[in-house]
């Protein structure tokens, strides 16, 4: 889904923002506050392929689900849940889930400086997000997590050579050793192709 629309909301002193995401006639609402998510509430909408997507954002229906939005944030209903998450004291690793399979037999490796989640029954892999982030972080945060949300991602191999993987900075890995080992560990398949005379790599997993 893409983002379309943030709407700003001020709550006893935080800025919230109301993301409105769609996908054609597809709509979600999200609340956030300082980059993620405020809560553990969506909305969504599905509109009838009728409906003009150039006034899809005034109708009514769309602007019911950013008020519902607010009315969540205002209510504090969500700090009860985290409340009770509170009250069960349970350690991190415990704490962890696969959201794909329900799994609790989960496998954390350290990459690229965060936790890789490996879900040992369905393979699922995810990610701790970042607190901050380098240039090369950057580039290579974008793979995975297109991946994850995609089924692959394309780079053009110049700024994987120039940014990620430049040889001076691991002096005795070739770019190609770095590429190889970076895709091990991040359980990724990848080829190099080329297109219009550049030469490009896709990975997928
Ligand atoms: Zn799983």
């Amino acid at each position: 889904m893409r983002l379309l629309k943030t709407v700003m909301f001020e709550f006893e002193g935080s800025q919230y923002e109301i993301r409105i995401y769609n996908q054609a006639w597809d709509f979600k609402v999200k609340a956030y506050l300082n980059d993620s998510p405020a809560n553990g509430y969506s909305y969504s909408a599905t509109l009838p392929t009728a409906i003009d997507l150039n006034l899809a954002l005034e109708l009514d229906a769309i602007q019911y689900l950013v008020e519902l939005a607010k009315h969540d944030i205002e209510s504090k209903l969500w700090e009860k849940v985290e409340s009770h998450i509170k009250n069960l004291n349970k350690g991190a690793a415990e704490s962890l889930g696969c959201r794909k399979c329900g799994s609790r037999n989960i496998i954390v490796h350290l990459v690229d400086e965060r936790d890789m989640f490996e879900c040992q029954d369905c393979t699922n892999i995810w990610y701790a997000k970042r607190k901050t982030t380098r240039p090369h972080y950057c580039v290579l945060d974008d793979i995975t997590e297109d991946v994850a949300t995609q089924g692959s991602h394309e780079v053009d191999a110049s700024v994987l050579l120039n940014v990620a993987f430049r040889p001076e900075a691991h002096k005795e890995l070739s770019f190609e050793d770095q590429l190889k080992n970076w895709s091990i560990q991040n359980k990724l398949k990848y080829e190099s192709f080329s297109r219009d005379g550049k030469e490009f790599i896709r990975f997928w997993r």
